[in-house]
């Protein structure tokens, strides 16, 4: 049997057996094209429904020794190849039609070493996976707020979490990762070993090789925190939006807090009051004593009148997944845009409630973050993850299912993004990036900075033909 797949020059590669044979010996997961039975369903498939794709060939690895046979038998037949951690890319950036996909979805384990406070995590486990073993011993490492987001693209394009302001970025707590080239090398990167490989790694995405374990640094949280989630009426949320931007700025650094817009669900456990309500989320995370942090987040919960009020001291696993539910995986079609700004004028929370209030689909989402702390305590140029100084950032988070409303809503997207330019410092967030007919490469410039020179030869270093290309692309 023959099969196709594309190649990087857009023709198409006929793979025949005796090809993909060499490869599957040796292999101890799976290599599986449309035609095997294996192939469907996927074990984790794209989480946005609009990148909902159809590889060609699929390399559903076990462990390093299959990336390096992966990695090298793509090069080597120039097949335009995909890499997939958790699958939570927004762009779709882990989604392949045609060409081989790269799949590390098997490759979960997560090591902790309560000793010397380090947790070894393979490349395609999800944040779920290494906040439960990590808080088996107290421990926890920065992340992110859904429990089903990977911990590989999360960190190697920064990590914004719960527990950004005291502890930094999800990239700032990595001490080591081994990497997998484009020329199927493995190498350790560290502050140490190939540091310009560790510096690109900490903000520069998976550009520069398949990351098959990271190794973080941990911190003793919970098991215990004190989490605030008071949801109030939409129509309240400018005034909301200045309380909460004045709290956030007064707060300690082991809180770290966030206001989120929406229409909430008609969820089953959650009070009829809130069901198909347009709503503002005012929600933070304590990272320290459970008491002292209700305490000190109390104001979120008394800025207005609420509509129900789930703040309360909880397992810190409970908080990482309290969101989940609104993010069900490719269910929701979606497209995002982010910018950070200097300051959040009154002027712009004005524009930011008009804008909540004018979403065209109760999923979409408007959020603001507030990030400080240990974020803002390392320097601009120390790791490729660039923005270091901006105090807030908004994302508007296009979220809908039919997929006949797919230009309507990125157009919507665009234009409220547009409206809110003159508010933000020109930088976006690419994690938080979404794809239509963009290129690959948008948004790239902007936040990167002046660290996109520095990415750019590195990337001539570890990939100058560009094979990980399907990424927010430096190009080499
Ligand atoms: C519902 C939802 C919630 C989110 N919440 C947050 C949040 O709270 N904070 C935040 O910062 N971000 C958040 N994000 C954004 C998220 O960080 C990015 O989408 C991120 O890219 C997801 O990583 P992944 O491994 O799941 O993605 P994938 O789709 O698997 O991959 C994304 C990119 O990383 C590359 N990649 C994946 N695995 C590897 C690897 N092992 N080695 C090298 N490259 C790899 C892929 O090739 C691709 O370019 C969220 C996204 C969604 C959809």
């Amino acid at each position: 049997m023959t099969v196709n797949v594309a190649m990087i020059d857009g023709s198409t590669s006929r793979l025949d057996d005796e090809l993909l044979e060499a490869l599957q010996t040796q292999f101890r997961g799976s290599v599986v094209s449309p035609a095997d039975p294996g192939y469907e369903p996927e074990p984790r498939p794209s989480w946005n429904a609009m990148h909902a794709d159809r590889p060609g060939l699929v390399a559903r690895c076990s462990g390093t020794a299959d990336v390096v046979d992966a990695v090298n038998f793509a090069r080597a037949n120039n097949l335009l190849t995909a890499v997939r951690g958790g699958g939570h890319s927004v762009a779709g950036l882990s989604s392949i039609n045609d060409g081989m996909l790269i799949d590390l979805s098997g490759m979960r384990a997560v090591q902790v070493d309560p000793e010397r406070r380090l947790a070894h995590v393979q490349g395609g486990a999800v944040l779920g996976d290494m906040d439960r073993e990590t808080q088996a011993f107290g421990l926890a490492a920065p992340s992110g707020r859904v429990s089903d987001t990977g911990v590989a693209g999360l960190t190697l394009g920064g990590g914004l979490g719960w527990l950004n302001n005291k502890y930094g970025l999800a990239c700032d707590d990595l001490v080591e990762a081994q990497v997998v080239g484009a020329d199927g090398q493995v190498r350790t990167a560290s502050a140490d070993v190939n540091p310009d490989l560790f510096w690109a790694i900490r903000g520069g995405g998976g550009n520069f090789g398949i990351v098959t374990s990271f190794t973080f640094g941990l911190h003793p949280v919970g098991p215990i925190v004190a989490f605030v989630a008071t949801f109030y009426p939409l129509e309240d949320a400018a005034d909301l939006l200045r309380g909460w931007r004045d709290y956030a700025l007064a707060a300690p650094d082991e809180v770290t807090a966030f206001a989120g817009m929406i229409t909430f669900p008609a969820a089953p456990g959650m009070p009829e009051v809130i069901h198909d309500r347009p709503v503002i989320i005012l929600a933070g995370l304590h990272s320290g004593d459970a008491e002292e942090g209700m305490a000190a987040m109390r104001p979120l919960r008394e800025m207005g009148t609420s509509l129900f009020d789930m703040s309360q001291p909880m397992p810190y696993t409970m908080a990482q997944s309290g969101l989940d539910g609104l993010f069900p995986r490719n269910v929701l079609r979606s497209y995002w845009k982010s910018q950070y700004m200097d300051e959040f004028n009154d002027d712009a929370v004005s524009a930011v409630a008009r804008l909540a209030q004018d979403r065209p689909a109760p999923m979409t989402m408007v959020n603001m973050f507030h990030i400080g702390g240990a974020v803002h305590a390392v320097g601009p140029e120390e790791t490729a993850f660039a923005e270091r100084s901006a105090p807030f950032m908004v994302s508007v988070d296009g979220n809908w299912t039919d997929p006949a409303q797919d230009a309507d809503n990125v157009a919507w997207v665009r234009s409220s993004w547009d409206g809110l330019r003159k508010y933000g410092n020109g930088g976006v967030y690419l994690n938080f990036g979404g794809r239509s007919d963009e290129p690959m490469r948008e948004g790239v410039d902007t936040a990167f900075g002046r660290n996109l020179r520095r990415l750019a030869e590195i990337k001539a270093k570890y990939d100058p033909k560009n094979f990980f290309q399907i990424n927010n692309n430096i190009v080499p």
